[in-house]
């Protein structure tokens, strides 16, 4: 069988045998692929042919990007077949009157946003994983990032894009044009389906003028209705420029400070809540000058308790590098459960109250809950440290943490998709009628079901 694949893709394309193993299963790098091999196209053609072959052959396949998804969306049975988006990696043209890139679903963030920065232009999402998540995995999980306030998900940067069905079929549907209402947007079939519905093969994507000015503090509150009224002051003040409000709960920026050494506090610990402020511009002087007056007025009216105003890129860099540190979370947790969970702002304190009291119940007092997120985005996310770890350990934090969200109205996925971790949750957040169309959706697209299954639904 694997004779038909190397005739296709050469044999550099094909992975099989003892070198899968050596390859991780997903980022965090618990475990290793688990998959029967690994199939490497270099184009949608070669994709084509490889998918009719397993159509034809009832054989299932797996698309795998940078494999940074943290909800196992990627992980294989040994019967199945890996679709590795890693030799189609490539920026192919850039649109600078029009704004757009196209590019290959396995093109790491980091090299759209160079490729963009190249031009003077910018690619609005932006997320921790960035150096090793693809363009792919992106839309395929819809994900969200630090900007999302500003610039919406990825959904709202795909203009067009590429897939390649369970049949071999390639659909092509690379719209470039802001405005395109000619029949059924096929492409949001394929954008936060997580590889079900079909394979992602390349995108359109829309970038923005770069910003010439990027403005940043640190601040601190002495309790969550000061962070949601500060919340609501910056927003007003600050308009369409304000870019990121990222929420650090006072336990989590103390962990990673001064509990752990790994970073230098900017501002003191000790706060219940922190909160990183960014604007973006385009005037440098005036920006930074409003930036300045809008905090100063909110330290003088009292309406935060400590801050620091970024002087310069390396000071801001050192802000976003705790809030972006969850290789640290998982070396001082582990063993650990991360969540990316969603609600509206007003509950979070209360959710979080709740869950910390009730994994102490559970668990014991040694039990660790840390908080933080993009926090304007309704979004959070928490890692339950149990301190005990056994075979229920997991899905116990996981009642813990879904189960509050079904009264509040609240989603189980804010940014990374289901996978398999959630799939068993996916109740909480859609009702009964919505997961019967995504039966049916996924049925008529995937009628043997062979396209990542056992994901999502
Ligand atoms: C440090 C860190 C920070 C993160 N921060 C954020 C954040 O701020 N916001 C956010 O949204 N996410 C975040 N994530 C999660 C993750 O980076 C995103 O979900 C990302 O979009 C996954 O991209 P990937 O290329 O790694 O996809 P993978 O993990 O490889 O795959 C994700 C899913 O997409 C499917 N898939 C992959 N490529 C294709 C394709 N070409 N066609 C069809 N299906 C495909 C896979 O089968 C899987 O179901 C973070 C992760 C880490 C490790």
């Amino acid at each position: 069988m694997f004779q038909q694949f190397i005739d296709i893709l050469g044999e550099n394309g094909v992975i099989h045998g003892d070198e899968v193993k050596k390859r991780p299963a997903d980022w965090v790098g618990s475990s290793n692929c688990n998959a029967l091999a690994v199939l490497r196209p270099q184009n949608s053609d070669e994709l084509s042919q490889i998918m009719k072959i397993c159509h034809s052959e009832n054989l299932k396949v797996v698309p795998a990007g940078g494999l940074t998804g943290l909800v196992h969306g990627t992980d294989c049975q040994n019967d199945e077949i890996q679709i590795s988006f890693e030799r189609m990696n490539k920026v192919i043209s850039i649109d600078t009157v029009g704004k757009t890139m196209l590019v290959e679903a396995g093109c790491p963030l980091q090299k759209i946003h160079e490729a963009a920065n190249e031009h003077g232009l910018m690619y609005a999402i932006d997320l921790g994983a960035r150096g090793s998540c693809t363009i792919g995995g992106n839309i395929s999980t819809n994900a969200g990032g630090n900007q999302v306030i500003r610039y919406g998900m990825t959904r709202e940067q795909v203009l067009g894009l590429e897939a390649v069905l369970a049949d071999g079929t390639i659909v092509s549907s690379l719209n470039s044009l802001l405005k395109n209402n000619a029949g059924y947007d096929l492409k949001q079939l394929f954008i936060g389906t997580e590889g079900t519905l079909g394979l992602v093969t390349k995108a359109i994507i829309r970038l923005y003028p770069k910003p010439v000015s990027t403005n940043c503090a640190l601040v601190a509150f002495d309790s969550f209705n000061q962070l949601t009224e500060f919340f609501g002051l910056v927003s007003n003040a600050f308009g369409g420029a304000l870019s990121s409000f990222e929420a650090m709960w006072g336990n989590h920026y103390e962990l990673l400070t001064t509990r752990s050494n790994r970073h230098a506090p900017p501002i003191a610990i000790g706060a219940p809540y922190y909160a990183i402020v960014e604007t973006q511009g385009f005037d440098e002087e005036k920006d930074s000058e409003n930036f300045n007056q809008v905090l100063e007025n909110l330290i003088e009216n009292e309406k935060l308790i400590d801050a620091t105003i970024c002087q310069n890129q390396t000071q801001r860099e050192a802000i976003w590098k705790i809030r972006e540190d969850i290789i640290g979370l998982y070396q001082l947790l582990a063993p650990l459960a991360i969540f990316d969970v969603s609600m509206p702002i007003v509950e979070m304190e209360n959710y979080d109250k709740n869950l910390k009291a009730a994994i102490k119940n559970e668990f014991g007092d040694a039990a660790e809950v840390i908080t933080w997120g993009h926090i304007g985005d309704c979004n959070l996310h928490i890692v339950v440290s149990p301190k005990v770890w056994n075979d229920d350990t997991h899905r116990k934090i996981e009642e813990h943490v879904y189960s509050p969200l079904k009264p509040l109205n609240g989603s189980i996925s804010a940014e990374h998709g289901i996978g398999v971790e959630k799939r068993d949750f996916l109740w909480v957040s859609r009702n009964e009628n919505e997961i019967s169309l995504m039966r049916t959706l996924k049925s008529a697209l995937d009628p043997k079901g062979i396209l990542n299954m056992g994901k999502v639904i």
